[in-house]
């Protein structure tokens, strides 16, 4: 794999950020990596194990003379971030993020982008419930989807090049359109993490009357929700306050099929139940057969298949 951009910065040093830096040294996409995080402990820490060729004291120290700046913060931070680097953005620079809300990113953000330099976001569909600086890995993109959303004018050189560059790094590449993006990953993403957190506090409150019995037979599937309800608390906060009305709305569905199902449970209605239950297995084989999970007993949880 040849080089893509000559200098690339990381806005923020977590999970995404630190993935992308092995990624994009395995294959030899960047000259040099720069590197920011908010604080001095997260920018000790990068030091410490090589994480970027340079880490700098301040975003804008990191973004000067950057052709590419990933913003790899909070979706709540993204516009206050980019507010910061904007006087020394490079013309003719791109920016891009990896937040999980397209919407809310591009308006907080649009703003602060001068002409001549290139806007368009992106989000990898890849994660872990691990955070922080230590937590990334080359192969995390590796067979994962990254959506491009470009915006009203996006430079299709621009965007080719950020093609090339997810591309280098193990993903398949789509495009789509913003609010399209949010609605998809609301059920895809935003409300499962929702009802996982929801199920987790539930059998919080239960353990009190069970004991450790909730944590010692969890293997009977409460496990596999404590491993989404682990996920980062300010980056799942920041995720349900931007992307309101496409959670709420697959919410109220959710709520609708429960509700029937509830019902068929209390009438005894089993033909239902049935039906349902062969109906979403389905689903599971379509999400195997399309390569996004394997099929073996333990849900296939390994390091690089998240
Ligand atoms: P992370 O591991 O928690 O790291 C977040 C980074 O952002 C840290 O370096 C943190 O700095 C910095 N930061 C936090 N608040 C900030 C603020 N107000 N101003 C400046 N910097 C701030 O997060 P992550 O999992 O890499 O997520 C980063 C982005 O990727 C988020 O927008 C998230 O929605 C998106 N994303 C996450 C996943 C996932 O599964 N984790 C998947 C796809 C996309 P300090 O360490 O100094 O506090």
């Amino acid at each position: 794999m040849s080089q893509v951009y000559d200098r690339v910065a990381l806005i923020g040093l977590g999970l995404i950020a630190s993935s992308m830096f092995w990624a994009i040294k395995r294959a030899g996409l960047a000259g040099e990596v720069t590197g920011y995080a908010r604080s001095e402990a997260t920018r000790d820490t990068a030091r410490r194990i090589g994480l970027c060729d340079r880490v700098c004291d301040t975003a804008q120290e990191a973004v000067e003379g950057a052709d590419l700046v990933v913003l790899c913060v909070p979706v709540g931070a993204m516009g206050e971030v980019a507010a910061d680097i904007a006087p020394v953005l490079k013309p003719g620079a791109t920016v891009t993020d990896v937040g999980s809300v397209k919407r809310h990113v591009i308006e907080a953000v649009s703003p602060n982008i001068a002409d001549g330099v290139h806007f368009i976001p992106a989000h990898p569909l890849a994660g872990t419930e691990h955070s922080g600086p230590e937590s990334g890995f080359a192969e995390l993109f590796d067979n994962r989807w990254c959506l491009l959303v470009p915006v009203e004018g996006s430079d299709m050189d621009a965007i080719a090049r950020l093609r090339a560059l997810w591309e280098g790094m193990g993903s398949n590449v789509d495009e789509m359109d913003a609010d399209h993006h949010d609605l998809v990953l609301a059920v895809t993403s935003h409300a499962p993490h929702l009802i996982a957190y929801t199920m987790v506090g539930v059998a919080d409150d239960l353990r009190r009357v069970t004991d450790t019995e909730v944590i010692k037979y969890s293997a009977a599937g409460f496990r596999d929700f404590t491993r989404i309800a682990a996920s980062d608390p300010t980056m799942w906060r920041d995720v349900f306050l931007t992307n309101k009305d496409a959670t709420l709305e697959i919410l109220g569905r959710f709520t609708e099929e429960l509700f029937a199902l509830q019902r068929a449970i209390r009438t005894g209605d089993g033909e239902q139940l049935f039906d349902y239950f062969t109906r979403t297995r389905a689903i599971r084989r379509g999400i195997i057969d399309a390569g996004q999970d394997t099929d073996a007993p333990d849900f296939g949880r390994g390091k690089a298949n998240p």
